[in-house]
C-alpha cells in the first residue's frame, strides 16, 4: 500500500491516493508527498509539484553546510524546536490554570479570602510564563508548520489570544479591585466566568497541541 505524508504536520496516510484534506492539520491534498519504506527506513519521494515549489522558495539559497553563528536568531529558535521548548513550557500554565480556577471557585463557595489570594498569585505566575509560551508557539508554527493557516492553527492562535487576554484582565482586576469577590453577585459571576473561559481556551489549545504532536 502506498504511503503519503503531510508536509505541514507530518501525518502519514496509507492508501492509493492522499486524502483530500489532512485529518490532523486540515492541509489540502497538494501538501502530501509519497514516501516509501526501505529496510526499515522511510524515504520521501517529493511529488513533482513540491520540487517545483522548493525551487522558487527563497530558503534553499542558503545551503545547510554553511556555518551558522552560534547565537543567531535562527540557531536559537531551531534549538528551541529541537528540544521541544514549546510543549515543555506550555505545561506550566496548563498545570497552574486549573488550580487557579479551582481556588477561585472554592474561595467563593467557602467565603475564604486566602484561596482567592492563592488564585491571584497563580494567575501572576501564568501571566509571567505566557510571553515565553507565545514566542515558542509562534516560532514552532512558523518553522515547523510553515505558518500554515488551516483551521487547526487558527483555533490554536485564537485560544492563545483568549488565554492571554483573560489572564491580563484577571490580574489587573485583582490589582485594581482586590475585593472583587465581595462585590455584587453580577460582578462575581463575570469574574468567575473569565476564569472558566480561560480554562476552556487552555483545554482547546492543549487538545489541538496534543493532536498535532501525536497525530491521532
Ligand atoms: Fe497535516
Amino acid at each position: 500500500m502506498r504511503k503519503w505524508q503531510c508536509t505541514v504536520c507530518g501525518y502519514i496516510h496509507n492508501g492509493e491516493e492522499p486524502p483530500e484534506i489532512c485529518p490532523i492539520c486540515g492541509a489540502d491534498k497538494s501538501q502530501f508527498i509519497e514516501i516509501t519504506e526501505i529496510k526499515g527506513e522511510t524515504e520521501k519521494e517529493p511529488a513533482v509539484e513540491k520540487i517545483a515549489e522548493s525551487k522558487s522558495d527563497d530558503q534553499p539559497a542558503v545551503p545547510d553546510a554553511l556555518p551558522q553563528p552560534l547565537f543567531s536568531y535562527n540557531s536559537i529558535t531551531r534549538l528551541m524546536i529541537k528540544h521541544h521548548l514549546h510543549p515543555i513550557t506550555v505545561h506550566f500554565p496548563n498545570g497552574v490554570i486549573p488550580v487557579a480556577v479551582a481556588f477561585i471557585f472554592l474561595a467563593v463557595i467557602f467565603q475564604f479570602a486566602g484561596l482567592a489570594k492563592a488564585s491571584f498569585y497563580n494567575m501572576i505566575f501564568v501571566l509571567l510564563t505566557l510571553p515565553v509560551i507565545l514566542f515558542t508557539g509562534y516560532n514552532e508554527w512558523k518553522q515547523k508548520y510553515q505558518g500554515a493557516t488551516t483551521n487547526i492553527f487558527m483555533i490554536k492562535i485564537i485560544s492563545a489570544a483568549v488565554v492571554t487576554a483573560t489572564a491580563v484582565i484577571i490580574v489587573l482586576w485583582h490589582l485594581i479591585a482586590p475585593e472583587v469577590l465581595q462585590g455584587s453577585s453580577g460582578i462575581r459571576i463575570v469574574f468567575l466566568l473569565l476564569h472558566l473561559i480561560m480554562l476552556a481556551a487552555t483545554g482547546i489549545a492543549g487538545h489541538i497541541g496534543g493532536k498535532l504532536v501525536f497525530k491521532d
